[in-house]
């Protein structure tokens, strides 16, 4: 285990009010207390822990001043890492930061790696893996909801469930000891499959009942894939416009693969939208015009939903049928807006183009028709109420994908208790089905699944 005591700039590059550089480790005080020069000259040690003290820090090779500083020693073991921490505050800005962990570094620190400071508050056991994930999804949380998912993880609720889950399967294991102890009496043979059979499916029902979360989660995380389309002056913009005046929220704009291609995410009610190419739809801008037929065929294709604007007030045009075969096959919301106007297309026409989709009247205009949007999306991709901030909802792939591993386990043991196969076929699935559990929490990890789930973290945390 690492023993030496790490460092690492923990506020994000810029200019900003303050900066902070942490430490953990054993030397962590030691080191302070070389470059930390207080009013008082009392060691760091011997002030109080867990309140800021103020002063500067010195280089302490020529006695140069390096910058004015709060710092702060939070004391073994409970602190973020378990290790003793300091955290020196600075001022913002890149120079200061730098200047103060190169000084810590010359003084006996090591740079810490990506997630170095979580990866020791997991090893040290103060966090579980699905913990120390969460922290991750934290700080990358780019909607409310992902962020309160994350934090409910943070707080072990997955935690807990993994750990009744595990127990359970720990019973069945016990119940297969039990029969190969008693090999010979079929009476506790028969019990002990019954048993069995209860506990499996019981373990059946609950992984179940978490991969249902699952695509909910895969939403809340990473937003729902939203393409905007709908020919010139229909009302693309004043939708947008309308959704972002609802829901100021809009957390981030992140630059898509293309330069002419931005997303945008919007907190529709709690649904989060990540809203594709935003920036046509803002210029006023038609995007099969900007962009061309075949890539925003490509980007409809790779959304999750498409919402399709026609205007009420005129007739289909030959443009409208060109988006119609875009859509028609996809997921898909139809808006026909425009609706405070003299009608020359009714639902009623549109269907006869869009048979199987949802078409909902709207004007942009009068602000009508938004609410029945929400709804409308809630329930193409909610089943029943999501209820986010008191369940556990599956955001992560590699718990996805190891709840089902867990889940093939279970149905092929439950599969030979039904069929009354030597306990030791049962033995194997049984035991698989617990390892593969292990795995989401951290139990039964193995070191390179741990060295990369901690390499996507960000240096600092
Ligand atoms: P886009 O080109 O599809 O983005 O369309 P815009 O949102 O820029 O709207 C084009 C024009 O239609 C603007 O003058 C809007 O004010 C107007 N408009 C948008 N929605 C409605 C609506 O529901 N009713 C009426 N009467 N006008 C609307
Ligand atoms: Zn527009």
């Amino acid at each position: 285990m690492d023993i030496d005591t790490i460092a690492a700039i923990a506020t994000a590059p810029g200019e900003a009010g303050i900066g902070i550089v942490r430490l953990s480790g054993k030397e962590a005080v030691n080191i302070a207390d070389k470059i930390f020069r207080g009013k008082k000259d009392i060691s760091l040690k011997n002030r109080e822990t867990r309140k800021l003290h103020y002063g500067h820090i010195i280089d302490p090779e020529n006695d140069k001043t390096i910058d004015e500083v709060l710092i702060v020693y939070m004391k073994a073991p409970y602190t973020y890492t378990t290790e003793d921490v300091v955290e020196i505050n600075c001022h913002g800005g890149i120079i200061s930061v730098r200047r103060i962990l190169e000084i810590v570094l010359n003084n006996g620190a090591r740079i810490a790696e990506e997630g170095e400071f979580t990866k020791r508050a997991f090893m040290n056991g103060r966090i579980d893996l699905t913990q120390a994930e969460a922290v991750m999804d934290l700080i990358s949380a780019k909607t409310d909801s992902s962020f309160d998912v994350s934090l409910n993880q943070l707080e072990g609720a997955l935690s807990k469930e993994v750990r009744v889950l595990r127990e359970s399967v720990l019973k069945m294991l016990a119940q297969i000891e039990a029969t190969i102890d008693f090999p010979d009496e079929d009476d506790v043979e028969e019990m002990a499959y019954e048993k069995m059979q209860e506990e499996g499916e019981f373990i059946f029902k609950t992984i179940e009942g978490l991969l249902s979360t699952a695509y909910s989660g895969k939403i809340i995380k990473e937003g729902l894939k939203t393409i905007i389309l709908g020919k010139p002056n229909v009302g693309k913009s004043s939708l947008m416009n309308a959704i972002l005046r609802e829901n100021r929220a809009i957390v981030t704009e992140i630059p898509g693969t293309t330069r002419d291609i931005i997303e945008e995410y919007v907190n529709l009610n709690g649904i989060p939208l990540r809203i594709v190419d935003t920036a046509g739809i803002r210029e006023t801008e038609d995007i099969v015009e900007k962009i061309g037929v075949d890539r925003a065929k490509e980007l409809v294709d790779k959304g999750d939903l498409a919402i399709v604007v026609f205007d009420a007030s005129e007739e289909i045009s030959d443009e409208d049928k060109n988006i119609i075969e875009l859509v028609k096959n996809k997921k898909s919301i139809i808006l026909l807006n425009k609706t405070d106007l003299e009608i020359k297309t009714s639902i009623e026409t549109l269907k006869n183009y869009l048979p199987n989709k949802t078409i909902l009247n709207t004007s942009m205009l009068k602000g009508e028709g938004l609410e029945k949007l929400e709804k409308t999306i809630k329930d193409m991709f909610f089943k029943g109420d999501v209820k986010i901030n008191d369940s556990i909802i599956i955001n992560n792939v590699r718990h996805k994908d190891l709840l089902l591993k867990a889940k093939k386990n279970i149905e092929e043991a439950l599969e030979s208790i039904e069929m009354n196969m030597p306990i030791d076929c049962i033995e194997v699935d049984v035991k698989e089905c617990y390892d593969n559990l292990g795995e989401i929490n951290g139990d039964t990890v193995g070191e390179d699944i741990i060295d990369r789930i901690f390499s996507d973290f960000c240096i600092g945390k």
